[in-house]
């Protein structure tokens, strides 16, 4: 099953991706994620990828789009995957549907999660992010166990530079510009679901699954 995940950050794309993973036994790919690895390696990607992802901007596509066909290439990727914050940009979908294309496959769902921008900046703000597992969590809406304490590898958490209410106004920006328009590339290709992303996130998932059929 090849799902991806659409809608603005911070619409819950990176919640509900875990637990689409777990419960369908499939790798969770998420660019974000990537890249932030990267950045705390300090490889040379990550000094690339900093520099756009400090002022709320995209990754050029030439960093991205190799990546992530690389890494759904990989033998953990065979049974499906779900990719969370790629593609983002249209160019991005192209480079996915032609690699896909090549093997005669193509995306299976591309789940839209739909959160109005004036819920985002709550969101984001309220958002505390493990970068060593990757694992997130919401002051008020899912809280860790232990206030500042990842539950699942015991880091610490923080607030994403990228967080900060002046970032997140650009990056909803670049949303509405950027990827938005992926909607009708995926509404055209057959496979959109819309999802409701301001329900609770435990209703959320079992939407999700209804869609999935699990
Ligand atoms: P994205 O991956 O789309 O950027 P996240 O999954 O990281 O978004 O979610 C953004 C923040 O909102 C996180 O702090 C998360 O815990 C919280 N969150 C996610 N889904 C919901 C929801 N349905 N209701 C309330 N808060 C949510
Ligand atoms: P995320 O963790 O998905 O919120 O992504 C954090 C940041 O990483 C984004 O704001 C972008 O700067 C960058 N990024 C993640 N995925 C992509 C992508 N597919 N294309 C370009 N930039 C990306």
């Amino acid at each position: 099953m090849k799902i991806i995940m659409l809608g603005a950050p911070g619409a819950g794309k990176g919640t509900q991706a875990k637990r689409i993973a777990e419960c369908y036994g499939i790798p969770h790919i998420s660019t974000g994620d990537i890249f932030r690895a990267n950045i705390k390696n300090g490889t040379e990607l990550g000094k690339k990828a900093k520099e756009y992802m400090d002022k709320g901007l995209l990754v050029p596509d030439e960093l991205t789009c190799d990546l992530v066909v690389d890494r759904i290439s990989q033998d953990d990727a065979a049974k499906g995957y779900v990719l969370d914050g790629f593609p983002r940009t249209i160019p991005q979908a192209e480079a996915l549907t032609n690699a896909l294309k090549k093997r005669g496959e193509a995306v299976d769902f591309a789940i839209d999660i739909e959160v109005p921008d004036e819920n985002i900046i709550g969101r984001m703000s309220g958002r505390r992010a493990c970068l060593k597992c990757g694992a997130t969590y919401h002051v008020e809406f899912a809280p860790p166990k232990e206030e500042g304490v990842c539950d699942v590898c015991g880091d610490k958490l923080v607030l994403r530079d990228d967080d900060k209410p002046e970032t997140v106004a650009n990056r909803l920006k670049v949303y509405h510009d950027q990827t938005q328009p992926l909607i009708d590339y995926y509404t055209a290709a057959g496979c959109l679901k819309e999802v409701d992303g301001t329900l609770d996130i435990d209703v959320v998932f079992d939407k999700i699954r209804e869609i999935l059929g699990a």
